[in-house]
């Protein structure tokens, strides 16, 4: 689960680092009130969408050529600006050709900046532990400096039961420049970033940049926080930081329905059960030439009403043109996706051809089920066969 900009300061200002001022508004006159509340004094704009890369980015279709983070210090220009803010897409790296509505924009004091430096905790996969990464050279450009120097970026691993240690955060204080003045402040805001990623079962937890003022001062200008699902259960007070108009619409019904659901670009819908014959389903779809638009993955123990829910989903998106069900029976039975199949044409219908290949746990029951159903249903007893057919229905 992500949350915004705003939101993820809150998290680490609560635990000791130095954020700049700043007030989230709903619309463009709350921003002019906010510039006023704030002492009149520069401000930047900051549009509160989950995707990164903001300040590159560009309003989709408004003939602007600022992007989602802009410094303004006249009173007159925050009208104008937040009203193309609020009203058009805002594209970037990050969010896809049509971009993301911005609902809320953050008007935060501006900082004088010195130096831009980055500094993340992320899962490391290979060592099994939290990393903390820095980079003395932070700011909009990391993603290319750590493909083009990845030498460049420190790391220090965190013990997950001892957390982040005050020799540690010491050592990369030092590495990344920070003068004997500048040292501890550095220092609490990595204290900051490690704890909270810790205590709140985060996947990334995020600043870039870091930066240093002019006058010695040591504050975080940005924040990306990203919670582990897996972890959510165990922290309810999260709950209420979930900004779901930032979550694609399928995903948001899938998870509700107990379902996960994984959108993608291609025009062939995937019903499986399990992750790994999903990620196997998709390779064969590709293989014989086709594009998967999704995988939806019912689990080991879906009953009738979630399948049902299930194919309602695909079938609601528009640019799924034939649908694949590859179901290994073992907790699920085959004859309980049959059900479904039947229960969902007769509520939803099948406006796309779908192609049926049942196996394992109550196998013969499932296939009578479908045939004696009297519905259009292409059926396929391999894999290969399955796939061969689903692509070719897709056109
Ligand atoms: P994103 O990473 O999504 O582009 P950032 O918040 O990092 O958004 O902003 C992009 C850049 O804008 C920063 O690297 C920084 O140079 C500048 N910036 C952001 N916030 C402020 C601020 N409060 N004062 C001055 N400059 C800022
Ligand atoms: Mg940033």
């Amino acid at each position: 689960m992500k949350i915004h900009e705003y939101q993820a300061k809150e998290l680490l200002s609560k635990e000791g680092a130095a954020i700049p001022l700043g007030i989230p508004v709903n619309t463009p006159g709350e921003a002019v009130a906010a510039f006023d509340k704030l002492g009149g004094k520069p401000v930047v704009l900051k549009c509160q969408i989950h995707a990164g890369g903001r300040g590159k980015g560009r309003f989709k279709d408004s003939g602007k050529d600022f992007g989602g983070v802009k410094y303004l210090t006249r009173r007159e220009d925050i009208l104008p600006v937040a009203e193309v803010m609020f009203r058009f897409p805002l594209v970037t790296a990050q969010t896809g050709p049509l971009g993301q509505k911005v609902s809320k924009v953050l008007v935060q004091s501006a900082a004088d900046i010195a130096r831009e430096i980055y500094l993340g905790v992320v899962l490391d996969r290979a060592s099994g532990m939290p990393v903390m990464m820095a980079c003395a050279e932070g700011g909009v450009e990391i993603e290319e400096l750590a493909r083009t120097h990845p030498e460049k970026i420190l790391k220090t691993a965190i013990s997950p039961e001892a957390g982040l240690q005050p020799f540690q955060a010491r050592k990369m204080a030092f590495a990344l420049g920070f003068t004997p003045e500048q040292a501890p402040h550095a220092e609490s805001i990595m204290m900051a970033l490690a704890k909270v990623f810790l205590e709140k079962d985060c996947s990334l937890a995020e600043i870039n940049p870091l930066v240093v003022t002019p006058t010695g001062e040591v504050v975080a200008l940005d924040a990306k926080i990203t919670f582990d699902d897996n972890g959510l259960f165990r922290h309810p007070e999260l709950e209420s930081l979930r900004d779901l108009t930032e979550e694609n619409p399928a995903e948001v019904r899938a998870a509700k329905a107990g379902l996960s659901f994984v959108q993608m670009d291609g025009n062939i819908g995937c019903l499986v059960n399990g992750a790994g014959l999903a990620m196997s389903t998709m390779d064969i779809i590709k293989h014989h030439g086709g594009e998967p638009a999704n995988f939806l993955d019912v689990g080991g123990g879906a009953n009738k009403d979630q399948a049902t829910e299930a194919f309602r989903i695909l079938l609601a998106d528009t640019k799924v043109k034939a649908v694949l069900v590859n179901i290994f029976g073992g907790i699920m039975k085959c004859d309980t996706i049959a059900q479904a199949i039947l229960a969902a044409y007769k509520e939803v219908g099948f406006h796309v051809p779908l192609v049926v290949r049942l196996e394992g746990t109550n196998v013969q029951e499932g296939k009578k089920i479908l045939s004696e159903s009297g519905l259009k249903i292409i059926t396929a007893d391999g894999l290969t066969e399955a796939a061969k057919k689903v692509v070719a229905a897709a056109g």
